[in-house]
């Protein structure tokens, strides 16, 4: 690799988002290389040596690490303004990552009861076989947050907004906490990306992605990602994954690096959508409530202004109006079978909008009384709204809302 051209300081992040990476090969692309190979050919045995031993850079084996791995790496840690990043093969494989580098037997975990499902079954059950705690506590109660720390507590896991409700968490105030037990605040950026959100600017010490959602954006590949100072990603988690293997491939990688190219404007353009939505639902005769971060009635609106550089992201979710839970999942239904444009997937952060239902899709393994505590209800519809154009999504619930109860 060549290194004839390098940046200028200062550069805004739109910039560093297009042009962040490894040096260009000698063969000077525009477009960064895709270096699809396992391994890297070494010079001589004692070169080999010296980079197995890592007392010199250089690549060696793509689960170790690989430049189109590192360029994916490089631009999303200038993206969230963290020294470092490490990728992983899913957000699942990133957070997998996060407790296997940090925790031990004997290790107390507080995390928050509306993170991603598989989150929190990873923490509550997975890591308790191996002998960690865990305590889950209310997403918004911060004193909440602070009564369940203990002395062995290492590790607070935050996600904001959640999914579906857009429950948004005061980062500052959670890593203050964490602080002062001598813990690590982690918070999953997935809903926001760090084109609205950079956790790491108001104290948390580890940024959780999942890169399958707004970093690729196109809902093409599975990606992960931790981001942080060195002294974790590199002394830490670097050697988990070169001993547990939850390495992103380099073409998936190379997928989401040339995503993060349009992040920017992509989350502006979608969050502008959602608002409208958003509105225009609120407004809606059949619709009982609206959740999204960017509206006034959201209870944490003004924070979540303040946290997500004045944008509510482009998740939203709304109940229908029905009486009981029979009639109010026959109205859901109804509605997101109605669409003929809206994708019916839970997956979220692509250009196309997408619609699910939350109480039997992620959330369909919990009880009802549990969906019910959590806010949950079979009238709920999620909504991640993509680049469509909002007048034709607006159409596309019309469908179903004005004919409800026909
Ligand atoms: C999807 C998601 C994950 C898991 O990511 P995968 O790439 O599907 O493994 C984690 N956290 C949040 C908030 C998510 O939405």
């Amino acid at each position: 690799m060549t290194d004839d051209h390098t940046l200028p300081p200062g550069l805004h992040r739109e910039t560093l988002a297009v042009r962040e990476a490894m040096p260009r090969s000698v063969y000077g692309e525009n477009s960064e290389a895709l270096y699809l190979t396992s391994s890297f050919v070494q010079p001589d045995a004692e070169t080999s040596a010296r980079r197995f031993a890592g007392t010199e850079d250089g690549f060696t084996y793509t689960r170790t690490s690989n430049p189109t791995v590192a360029s994916f790496e490089r631009r999303l840690a200038v993206l969230e303004g963290t020294e470092a990043a490490i990728a992983a093969s899913s957000g699942m494989g990133a957070i997998l990552m996060l407790c296997m580098g940090l925790l031990k037997a004997g290790d107390h975990v507080v995390c928050s009861r509306s993170t991603f499902g598989a989150t929190m079954s990873l923490i509550g059950k997975e890591f308790a076989k191996f002998g960690v705690e865990s305590t889950f506590v209310s997403q918004t109660d911060v004193d909440a947050w602070r009564a369940a720390v203990r002395p062995n507590t290492r590790l607070l896991f935050a996600e904001t907004p959640t999914n579906p409700l857009t429950e948004v968490c005061d980062i500052a105030a959670l890593a203050d906490i964490a602080h002062a037990a001598g813990a690590l605040l982690a918070v999953d950026n997935c809903f926001c990306s760090p084109a609205l959100q950079r956790p790491a600017e108001y104290g948390a010490d580890l940024v959780i992605h999942s890169g399958t959602k707004y970093l690729d954006g196109q809902g093409r590949v599975l990606a992960g990602a931790i981001c942080g100072p060195r002294k974790y990603i590199v002394d830490v988690f670097a050697a988990t994954v070169r001993t547990a293997g939850m390495a992103l491939s380099p073409f998936n990688a190379w997928v989401v690096l040339k995503g993060l190219e349009t992040l920017s404007i992509r989350m502006q353009a979608q969050c502008a959508n959602a608002l409208q939505l958003a509105r225009w639902l609120e407004a809606h005769p059949a619709i009982a409530r609206v959740y999204y971060p960017g509206l006034e009635s959201h209870p944490q609106h003004a924070l979540a202004m303040r946290q997500q550089g004045g944008m509510g992201s482009a998740v939203l979710s709304f109940d229908v109006k029905a009486d009981g839970v029979d009639a109010l999942r026959r109205a859901a239904f109804h509605v997101i079978d109605s669409t003929r444009v809206c994708s019916i997937t839970a997956n979220l952060g692509d250009t196309k909008t997408t619609i699910t239902h939350p109480a039997t899709t992620s959330h369909g393994r919990l009880t009802e009384v549990q969906r019910q505590a959590a806010g949950i209800g079979q009238g709920l519809i999620r909504v991640a709204v993509g680049l469509d154009h909002i007048d034709d999504i607006k159409a596309d619930l019309l469908r179903g809302l004005d004919t409800l109860s026909a």
